[in-house]
């Protein structure tokens, strides 16, 4: 995301170590040194269906000391512009599909990540009240299952791409078979990060009229096709055994990110394209992988 928005724009990073974000003191401070124009919050406690089910409170809590500190930090500094980053989790479980933005809030969420949403939804609510109340064009990006350059590649702690990629690296090099979770039957949407980093531009740029959009590729793939495909770009032609015992989440969740792209976006990297260029990333930066344990 950085990367990509580094081309056109000046960007100010800041390493957890360095400043607490759940912290509203030290984070108005650091915006106030900084004198930025626009804020992406593209910061959370985040992991796959396992982490998230293991680590209720940091997912919730965490994740709200975050958004809350920012947001609250920009609207006292005057900060016109702010992009709230969430997920498809924050949709019902059971919406109809493809899932359009007035699905918000109609129905349970999915439990394995109920707690990454209940503070996703509270993001993208406050982000609603800042125009209602202030009257300034702050926007909720909510992209579906992002994958690319960067990714968490821990086999526990990860979403199923960056996870699956990995180990079947590993049983390529060292052989054995792959375990993967769940039936394999459940649908995702995947979104290479670029193709997210220019929906952030765009947001960047204009003063959107609406205060929430989905961002997604449109084509949704099986974790079983998902797990063919990536057999095929890491050359591995093991055995694959998939674990039961393992949740699946939510069977399906397909965005409609048709208000979006009507107002010009669209994604631009195909899946296998995208998984190509991250398994090249992936085998150029083995030694310096993120690790995320939580
Ligand atoms: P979700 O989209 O919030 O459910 O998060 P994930 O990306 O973690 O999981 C997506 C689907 O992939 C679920 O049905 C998982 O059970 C399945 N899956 C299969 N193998 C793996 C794996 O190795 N890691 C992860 N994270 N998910 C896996």
């Amino acid at each position: 995301m950085v990367r990509r928005l580094a081309l056109s724009v000046e960007v100010v990073t800041v390493r957890r170590a360095e400043l607490d974000l759940r912290n509203e003191s030290q984070v108005m401070e650091f915006l106030g040194d900084q004198r930025v124009d626009a804020v992406v919050d593209a910061a959370a406690v985040v992991g796959g269906i396992e982490a998230n089910r293991r680590h209720p409170y940091p997912f919730l809590m965490d994740n709200l000391r975050i958004q809350n500190s920012l947001i609250q930090a920009s609207v006292d500094l005057g900060i016109r512009r702010f992009v709230f980053l969430g997920s498809s989790c924050i949709y019902p479980k059971l919406a109809p599909q493809p899932l359009r933005e007035e699905y918000l809030l109609t129905g349970p969420l999915e439990e394995t990540n109920q707690w990454y949403a209940i503070a996703k939804i509270a993001g993208v609510k406050a982000v609603e009240a800042v125009r209602a109340h202030y009257g300034m064009p702050y926007v909720s990006l909510m992209p579906t299952n992002l994958y690319g350059p960067g990714d968490n590649f821990d086999p526990t702690t990860s979403h199923v791409l960056p996870g699956m990629m990995r180990k079947m690296h590993q049983a390529k090099t060292n052989g054995g078979a792959v375990e993967l979770w769940g039936s394999g039957s459940p649908l995702r949407e995947f979104l290479h990060v670029d193709d997210l980093a220019r929906a952030v531009e765009w947001a960047l740029g204009v003063e959107a009229s609406d205060d929430l959009y989905n961002v997604g590729s449109g084509h949704e793939v099986s974790i079983r096709e998902l797990a063919s495909l990536m057999s095929s770009v890491v050359g591995f032609d093991g055995e694959l055994r998939w674990d039961a015992s393992m949740p699946d989440g939510t069977p399906r969740k397909l965005l409609d990110s048709g208000r979006l792209r009507a107002e010009g976006w669209k994604p631009e990297i195909p899946l296998v394209d995208g998984i190509r260029a991250t398994y090249t990333w992936f085998l150029e930066n083995q030694e310096s992988l993120r690790n995320v344990t939580l």
